[in-house]
């Protein structure tokens, strides 16, 4: 799904050598032709096909654990484009430098390779089976946490897969192979008393065979002399299609029955929808995972604020905008506060379980305008439904008018990150700050400006999950508007907001892009105060001198470029939301290896 080289003109995915061979004799074998194709092998690897000398050079072009690309011996690269372009100037090892790319005829489309379909149909199936998720909240699941989930998939995938049976002995195996009918090609997978290590079962004229799948240094699986996987399922494909050294190509799996019994690497951590399974007893005891794979970091999906309390059409059917108060229990914890009145801690008794919610309280003393105001925030709130917003549960009206959302217990991201400056690594922001730019392309994309997005009104439910709050400026767009115009002038956070913003009470999602490059410099510069010491208007006068702030220290130079072109005067200029996350994605994916370093399992991993 993820494939860095598709944009580049000569590559053409998944090719044979001969092929490419093919392509480059016709485009005439000059010096220092050149391109790029997939690898079957290896996830994620590519092969470049260089001429020399009227001869073919085949460089295989391998993707590392970190997640760098590199040519056996050479330097590692951030991705395929670095890398050709790295050889474009330098040899480095190659025959000669790359000189002409070989172009990918335009009547030609990437050939997409055996396994790409695969994998992303894995990426899915995983994510629909493990947090039980569909539709929309899957799609966001993937695009947040990809580099993750192909990670835990590419390790713990056959885990999962019909004909792995787990650690039993090779008695075992063949029992279960005997114990229905015994076409050739029948198989199985079944873990080795070391732990770690595989071996394949397999039928063959009614006598099963038992194979050792081999386990290279590099963490690499095979055959006997044959073609090395990066996993285990895609060796088993493969052996599919190309026998590789065995009596017979595999063909019906044997069926594990007991697959109950194998604890998956990644447990089904909590059902939802028709599978829902209720909490314990103890209110508010039901927050954290049952449990999760030693070292695997927490994922948003691992949380019940990833979907709506109401995906659960049990749930749905009893919602009503106003709830009732004995459903509601509240806490004396404020959590907050604010000329409105506070939030507070509390628990929502719904009809199957219990949730922790955040109530924002309304000072009964308030006047007519301050209670407008929250119900014009619940009318925005109650409109919008995604993992990266906080959700409305509802309104109460009792002792005081009270708004009820989604707890976000780790708080704003401002106060997160300073009191956490050690403890969370720059790639972990980046992580966070992309789930950012996911909610706010979702705004862009539904017509709502948020007016008052800043690292405050960020909060985290956990330290690798955030979502955007406090809609108390929001607004929603007319189909056909391109931004609110304020006609009168509120507390208005000016450091946050663009000229067009300040100038002419313009609001548009161009303005909140704006806003989301300041909250990019608070959060990398870990809970810093934008603009330190000036105040509003001498900011209006600085930004106008085409000055911008300076890169926080430890803010990556792509992710300064992106808050610059954040900070773009005109509007019109300014990329979107669409935009932004794309940009945030790229380069959360090519960093995210770090992240996942945390892990005990990478620790264990060779260093290569
Ligand atoms: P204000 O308009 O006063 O800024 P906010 O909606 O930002 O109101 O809420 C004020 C504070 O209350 C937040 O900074 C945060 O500490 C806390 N808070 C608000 N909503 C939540 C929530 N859903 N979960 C946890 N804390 C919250
Ligand atoms: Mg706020």
């Amino acid at each position: 799904m993820i494939e860095p080289a598709t944009e580049l003109p000569f590559f053409y995915g998944s090719i044979s050598r001969s092929e490419a061979e093919q392509h480059l004799k016709l485009a005439g074998m000059s010096d220092g032709l050149f391109l790029l194709r997939q690898c079957l092998r290896s996830l994620g690897g590519y092969v470049l096909s260089l001429v020399w000398n009227l001869e073919f050079y085949h460089y295989p072009v391998e993707k590392q654990l970190n997640g760098t690309y590199c040519i056996s011996g050479g330097k590692p690269h951030c991705g395929p484009a670095e890398l050709c372009e790295f050889y474009s100037k330098d040899a480095d090892g190659l025959v000669c430098t790359l000189r002409k790319p070989c172009l990918r005829p335009a009547d030609q489309a990437v050939k997409s390779g055996v396994f790409d379909s695969l994998r992303d149909n894995m990426l899915r199936e995983y994510v629909r089976h493990t947090w039980n998720l569909e539709g929309e909240a899957m799609e966001q699941a993937i695009i947040s946490q990809a580099p993750q989930l192909e990670k835990l998939i590419a390790t713990t995938a056959h885990e999962k897969m019909p004909w792995y049976h787990g650690k039993i002995s090779r008695t075992e195996g063949e029992r279960r192979l005997y114990s229905a009918s015994q076409p050739d090609g029948k198989f199985l997978v079944r873990e080795r008393d070391e732990s770690g290590t595989f071996a394949l079962s397999v039928m063959y004229g009614k006598t099963a065979y038992h194979y050792r799948i081999l386990h290279d240094k590099s963490g690499k699986y095979s055959m006997p002399e044959g073609t090395k996987f990066d996993t285990v399922w895609q060796l088993v494909e493969y052996l599919k299609m190309k026998p590789d050294g065995l009596v017979t190509l595999l063909r019906e799996a044997c069926v594990n029955q007991h697959s109950a019994n194998h604890t998956p690497a990644v447990p089904l951590v909590r059902a939802r929808g028709n599978g829902y399974t209720p909490p314990p007893e103890v209110p508010g005891a039901c927050k954290t995972l049952t449990s999760l794979p030693a070292g695997r970091q927490t994922l948003p999906m691992d949380s019940d604020e990833f979907v709506s309390p109401y995906a659960d059409p049990k749930e749905l059917q009893e919602k009503t905008l106003f709830i009732k108060r004995e459903k509601l229990m509240v806490d004396e914890v404020e959590l907050g506060s604010g000329n409105f009145g506070s939030v507070k801690k509390g628990v929502y008794k719904m009809k199957s379980k219990h949730i922790d919610v955040a109530i924002k309280v309304l000072k009964s003393e308030n006047e007519k305008a301050v209670r407008d105001e929250m119900m014009r925030e619940a009318d925005i709130m109650h409109q919008l439904d995604n993992p990266y917003i906080v959700r409305m549960i509802g309104l109460c009206q009792a002792e005081a008018l009270m708004l009820v959302m989604e707890m976000a217990p780790a708080g704003p991201l401002n106060k997160f990150l300073s009191s956490k400056k050690d403890q969370v690594a720059v790639e972990n922001v980046v992580e966070l700050m992309h789930q950012v730019s996911l909610g706010m392309k979702y705004l862009e994309e539904k017509n709502f400006v948020h007016r008052d997005l800043a690292a405050r009104n960020v909060l985290l439910v956990n330290q690798h999950y955030a979502k955007i709050s406090d809609f108390g400026l929001s607004k929603a767009l007319g189909a056909d508007d391109n931004y609110y115009k304020a006609r009168t002038l509120g507390k208005w956070p000016l450091k946050w907001y663009a000229p067009e913003c300040i100038n002419f009470h313009k609001f548009s999602s161009k303005g909140d892009v704006w806003s989301f490059g300041i909250t990019m410099w608070e959060a990398f510069s870990y809970g810093g105060k934008p603009y330190k010491k000036m105040k509003g208007p001498e900011v209006i006068s600085f930004l106008q001198a085409g000055n911008r702030m300076d890169r926080p220290a430890s803010c990556p130079e792509p992710i300064y470029e992106l808050m610059k072109d954040c900070w773009t005067y005109k509007y019109e200029e300014r990329p979107s939301f669409v935009q932004v996350e794309e940009r945030m994605r790229t380069y959360y994916y090519s960093t995210s290896k770090k992240v996942s370093t945390e892990t005990k399992e990478d620790e264990e991993k060779p260093a290569d």
